[in-house]
């Protein structure tokens, strides 16, 4: 019985691989929304401080892992303390905080942007003549997707700005004018061997992942140098698992790490029909003490993230029929009823003959989606 903490669309289809391959699953939700709870063998639908819950968790299962960083420390402790939880708690805890991410990038001599950490008004006005504008202000804790960050231009008031945050520990980081974003999935087994996947190119819509494209259209060593800082990366957190490392590709060809994932990743979804081994059959093979598989690309790809507002009504899903008419777009669907805002919904995979044809077609798609969605 594998256990996965978080009951989101990525433990959905960390459950779906695991099954496949002849494993039983239990999902601790949390108590959030969870799109894993149906694909599961057994769920947990409980707040990550409960005792009970803990003690149903760990008494079931063999080993454990994580689908989502932002999960208590002390809950992370506690199932460790009792079975084999990867990645280790600590790689977690780094990877969940922006001001621990950062000093770890830092002490290990990880190419990151200029950063100051800020706890006061008095610190932010500090840190702007420090690293200068513009710059973006980060939340320390709990950020993902774009969520509390602020971009300053120069000319604000550092009170009002502070005052507005409503936080108590945050980040100001020099913006980055990258030419490109691109990620690298690595996973890393029990004796210390790690596998990298081909560097996806990443595109946004509203600091949301709309598309990956992968091979991503950079030179050899670019890809190269991505790859060995990503294995780095998970080698300095003396990782087992599976993650994702997240680099801006600047115009000079310089790579700086913008942050980690630990855990499979929304850029590693075209994993799943585009090579060899899915990142999500990686982090079921290396929490059990099994070799990674093959991580190469056997088709370039693009994954196309299908959001809510791409749904004509919150209940009612969008024709997908001109996607399936494309034959070689592959669908996936995370079981979510509402289409609520942006809400991720679901992913699909256009193979291509090369990374253009596989991009056309999935603008054309998605084109489509947003003129029938809200
Ligand atoms: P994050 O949550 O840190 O991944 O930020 C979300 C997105 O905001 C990134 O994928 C970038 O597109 C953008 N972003 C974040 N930090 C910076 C930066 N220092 N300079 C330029 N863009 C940034």
């Amino acid at each position: 019985m594998l256990g996965i903490l978080g009951g989101g669309q990525l433990g959905r289809m960390f459950c779906m691989e695991a099954r496949r391959m002849g494993y039983r699953t239990l999902v601790w939700t949390g108590g959030l929304e969870a799109p894993a709870i149906v694909v599961a063998d057994e769920a947990i639908d409980a707040p990550f401080d409960s005792a009970e819950a803990l003690e149903e968790f760990v008494a079931k299962a063999a080993v454990a892992t994580v689908e989502f960083e932002n999960i208590p420390r002390e809950t992370l402790e506690a199932v460790a303390a009792k079975i084999a939880l990867h990645p280790s708690p600590n790689a977690v805890a780094i990877c969940q905080h922006r001001e621990r991410e950062k000093a770890f990038l830092k002490q290990h001599g990880i190419p990151h942007a200029p950063f100051a950490v800020v706890a006061s008004a008095e610190e932010l006005a500090a840190a702007i003549l420090e690293i200068g504008t513009p710059a973006v202000l980060k939340t320390a804790a709990f950020g993902y997707d774009g969520k509390g960050q602020l971009k300053l231009n120069g000319g604000e008031d550092p009170a009002a700005v502070w005052a507005a945050f409503e936080t108590d520990r945050a980040v100001l980081e020099a913006f980055i004018p990258f030419e490109r974003e691109l990620s690298v999935m690595v996973a890393r087994s029990a004796d210390g061997s790690v596998v990298a996947y081909d560097p996806a190119e990443n595109r946004h819509r509203h600091h949301i992942l709309d598309v990956s494209i992968v091979p991503a259209r950079i030179g050899p060593s670019v890809a190269a140098e991505a790859k060995v800082i990503a294995c780095r990366v998970a080698e300095a957190l003396d990782y087992r698992g599976i993650m994702g490392v997240e680099f801006f590709h600047l115009p000079n060809g310089s790579l700086l790490v913008n942050e980690m994932a630990p855990r499979p990743h929304n850029s590693g979804h075209h994993t799943l029909d585009a090579c060899a081994t899915s990142q999500f059959e990686q982090q079921v093979r290396v929490i059990c003490g099994l070799p990674a598989g093959s991580p190469r690309l056997l088709s370039p790809v693009v994954m196309l993230n299908l959001l809510g507002d791409m749904w004509p009504d919150e209940q009612v899903p969008p024709d997908w029929m001109p996607l399936f008419q494309d034959g070689s777009a592959f669908l996936h669907l995370y079981g979510k009823r509402r289409a609520i805002g942006r809400r991720k919904m679901g992913h699909a995979n256009f193979l291509g003959a090369d990374p253009e044809d596989a991009l056309k077609r999935a603008e054309t798609i998605k084109a489509g989606l947003l003129r029938g969605g809200r």
